[in-house]
């Protein structure tokens, strides 16, 4: 059973932001509600103090995906279908395409947000990696200001970010990158469909004549909140690509993760497991940036 709670369904952003305004901090934004209503139905304490839903699925001005000035703007209600389908995510951002379509089954894609995966902030959201090696910008608005934000600012804990109450975020702004760039989302969950990650990377290397230019690479449920794991990414910069080089960055990664979480019950598996992969996936960027 879920509590009583009150359904608002605005008819723009603008009269949103006045509701916000006026009624504060009971209220919740929902836009697919495949976290919020099975959070309210467990009876999750972050939705105890829910009064109300604001329904923003239907606002249209929250779908758009285009690009303009170098940046590709995806709105905060864009459904993961919608991403996975879209041919600019798939030429410029193709690790987001990947992700989104790896997400629940086809009737959560249809259903499931970009920014309710990102506000939600599980350790296991899928779109959070790829676009923090994308270097996504979070457009964000209230009542009183506008401003934009690097996502890895927003994210504070496991399920918890620094929006305020009165704040949507309205989308994401991410930096078309240059040419040279390859890279990789990798997922492991328990079985192939309809799965939560136990562990996700999100890779990037920008390659040229046999050196790393560029290297980016975020976890996902591999640390409480996804991070860039930037020791790792410095380390790489200005290195000669190969077996010896990515097998000193996935001991790294290694070591990096213990840093952050400790020795965890699920250490002795996921570590081989992340580190293995992480060395598969550089090799395999390394080949096929040989190959052409
Ligand atoms: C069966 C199932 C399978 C799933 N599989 C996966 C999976 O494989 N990978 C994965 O990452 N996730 C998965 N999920 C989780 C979920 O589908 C995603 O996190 C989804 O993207 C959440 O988006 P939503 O629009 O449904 O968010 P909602 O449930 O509507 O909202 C989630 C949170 O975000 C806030 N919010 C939403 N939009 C805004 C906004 N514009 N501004 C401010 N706050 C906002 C809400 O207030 C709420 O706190 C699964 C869920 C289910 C039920």
């Amino acid at each position: 059973m879920i509590q009583d709670i009150d359904f608002y369904r605005p008819g723009s952003l603008e009269e949103l932001l006045t509701f916000l305004k006026d009624h504060g901090s009971n209220v919740k934004i929902i836009a697919g509600g495949t976290d919020i209503v099975p959070g309210l139905r467990q009876k999750a304490s972050r939705f105890s103090h829910v009064k109300t839903l604001a329904d923003i699925q239907h606002l249209h001005e929250l779908k758009t995906i285009e690009i303009s000035d170098g940046h590709l703007s995806i709105g905060s209600c864009a459904t993961f279908s919608q991403i996975e389908a879209n041919a600019l995510i798939r030429k410029h951002f193709p690790l987001l395409s990947c992700a989104a379509g790896l997400i629940g089954s086809t009737q959560i894609r249809n259903r499931a947000t970009i920014a309710g995966n990102v506000v939600n902030n599980a350790p296991c959201a899928d779109s959070v990696p790829p676009l923090l090696v994308y270097d996504a910008i979070v457009c964000v608005r209230s009542h009183r200001e506008d401003y934009t934000v690097p996502l890895n600012e927003l994210l504070l804990k496991p399920y918890q970010t620094r929006l305020n109450a009165d704040e949507v975020l309205t989308g994401f702004r991410l930096p078309v990158l240059a040419d040279g760039y390859r890279g990789e989302f990798y997922k492991l969950g328990r079985r192939r469909g309809v799965s939560i990650s136990r562990i996700s990377l999100a890779v990037l290397m920008q390659l040229q004549g046999g050196s790393i230019q560029d290297f980016r690479v975020a976890s996902g449920a591999i640390t409480p909140v996804s991070v860039r794991l930037s020791g790792i990414e410095e380390y790489a910069r200005d290195r000669k690509a190969g077996s010896e080089l990515f097998a000193q960055l996935a001991q790294q990664l290694g070591n990096e993760i213990i840093k952050i979480t400790g020795m965890r019950w699920s250490t002795p598996y996921k570590l081989p497991v992340v580190q293995q992969m992480f060395y598969q996936i550089l090799m395999k960027l390394n080949d096929e940036s040989v190959t052409g």
